[in-house]
């Protein structure tokens, strides 16, 4: 298995050997998250709450069901997601009376529900966010955390009294993003979304889009901007401070079990997962090389040093299965724990113990009393480098180009007079799809690919993982 000939089989088949998941379940693109997996899952969920939590959201939690009705009020929302809904019909024997949809998201749940929370400005803003499976009829081949049909989803929704406080929100969520991604080690880069690509019934949508090893884009999280554009048909109505009623204008911000499928597929190598170090559940494993006769000295010394690790909050785990050390190392790469000690006779009559990085292979003797101060300082500098590392691929997986002629596998940039005309000719000519231009008002002077108008916006554009 080799991620650089064949990176979509070296996926698949590492989910599966790491024993992230299990596909064997009976409905495709429903799979089942394994100990190990909903471990990774559980921990990004927790560091999702941390900050989420942190800026004044309240945690909610909606109902999965979702009436017809409901549904159909913003009508470019239903038909954004009519395709993909799965319905549930009846109740026993019986037909509803208004049929049910399990939720592909959550605005048509909540909105109905915030039009009764809301009542006057006092209540603004409203903050809130979930943590929920939602489910979308995916036509596409499905892949595992990545293309899926039932979804661990993250989603916040928020109103505000108006369009100004509304942006304010999306920007802290670019902050909140900007502290999570360094914690998961994944690069990405905020693009907005052309207006045929929005999210259904947005205003506007900012695509976080990082970029595979393959050359595709993968889509790790959205936020959108609404405006007043569910707040009507919803009804989500305040009085301001004059006794004026005025509709509230509302964001949110969605992310998946995608970043599992992202941290496995920018991290991990022919050897396994490489997990970053604020994610794996197991940061540090500890295996005792044993030599004859000095068995029980090499396993208390093992005990003595996991306990030491353990009670300084490193999340550690002690090796001691009846099988060869190479074994354990073997199934400890594929697993991705960021670093191992390794624990002999010999290291410890010299005071030493060997550290081992999963990222880079290196190894390093360090003394046996700094061993705790070593760990967090190698964890820390083992979370950056993966940080820079794939921040690095990620730029260089870009080209920029003023023709649409033999274009690499790569993500290209190019540019836009922004005219929706151009754009689609862009999608034609190069068989990608537009991703969007960056919101950080990056620096660009060239023209249109396509009409040759002059423009200061690139446009970044990719095949879709
Ligand atoms: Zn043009």
């Amino acid at each position: 298995m080799k991620k650089a000939e064949d990176f979509s089989e070296w996926y698949n088949e590492i989910v599966e050997k790491a024993n992230l998941t299990d596909k064997r379940y009976p409905i495709k693109g429903m799979n089942v998250w394994t100990p190990y997996g909903w471990k990774i899952m559980q921990a990004i969920d927790s560091h999702i709450r941390e900050e989420f939590d942190a800026t004044n959201h309240q945690e909610v939690c909606f109902p999965l069901l979702i009436p017809e009705d409901q549904f159909a009020k913003e009508k470019a929302h239903i038909k954004g997601f009519d395709s993909e809904v799965f319905w549930v019909t009846h109740a026993g024997l019986n037909p509803l009376d208004v049929k049910l949809l399990l939720r592909p998201t959550s605005e048509t749940a909540m909105y109905p529900i915030f039009s009764l929370w809301v009542r006057s400005h006092a209540d603004l803003p409203l903050k809130t966010y979930q943590i929920v499976n939602t489910f979308r009829y995916e036509t596409k081949q499905t892949r595992a955390f990545i293309r899926v049909r039932e979804i661990h989803f993250f989603e916040s929704h928020t109103c505000h009294a108006d369009f100004e406080d509304a942006e304010r929100q999306v920007k802290e969520d670019y902050d909140v993003l900007a502290v999570l991604s360094k914690k998961w080690c994944l690069p990405y880069r905020l693009l907005r979304r052309t207006e045929w690509d929005k999210f259904p019934g947005a205003f506007y949508t900012v695509g976080i889009d990082t970029l595979l090893p393959s050359g595709r884009s993968l889509q790790l999280g959205s936020i959108h901007q609404y405006m007043e554009n569910f707040s009507k048909p919803y009804e989500i109505k305040y009085e301001d401070e004059n006794g004026e009623h005025k509709y509230v204008h509302q964001t949110t911000f969605g992310m998946s079990e995608r970043l599992v499928g992202a941290v496995v597929a920018i991290h991990g190598d022919d050897k396994g997962l490489v997990l970053p170090p604020e994610i794996a559940t197991t940061q540090v494993v500890i295996v005792p090389v044993l030599s004859k006769g000095e068995t029980e000295t090499v396993t208390k010394a093992a005990r003595d040093l996991f306990e030491e690790l353990k009670a300084s909050g490193v999340r550690v785990h002690l090796d001691e299965r009846d099988v060869r050390p190479g074994v354990k190392y073997y199934d400890w790469e594929l697993k991705g724990a960021p670093l191992r000690l390794e624990l002999g006779k010999r290291d410890m009559e010299k005071g030493k113990v060997t550290f081992v990085r999963r990222d880079t292979g290196e190894k390093s003797l360090k003394d046996r009393g700094k061993v705790v101060q070593e760990t967090k300082q190698i964890l820390a500098l083992v979370a950056k480098d993966m940080f820079v590392r794939a921040r690095k691929e990620m730029d260089d997986g870009v080209a920029t180009v003023a023709s649409l002629d033999k274009l690499p596998e790569k993500m290209i940039r190019t540019g836009w007079c922004g005219g929706e005309d151009c754009g689609h000719e862009i999608e034609a000519k190069s068989g990608m799809n537009i991703l969007g231009i960056p919101v950080d008002g990056e620096k660009f002077d060239g023209t249109c690919v396509i009409c040759g108008k002059p423009t200061r916006t690139p446009v970044y554009m990719a095949r879709a993982m």
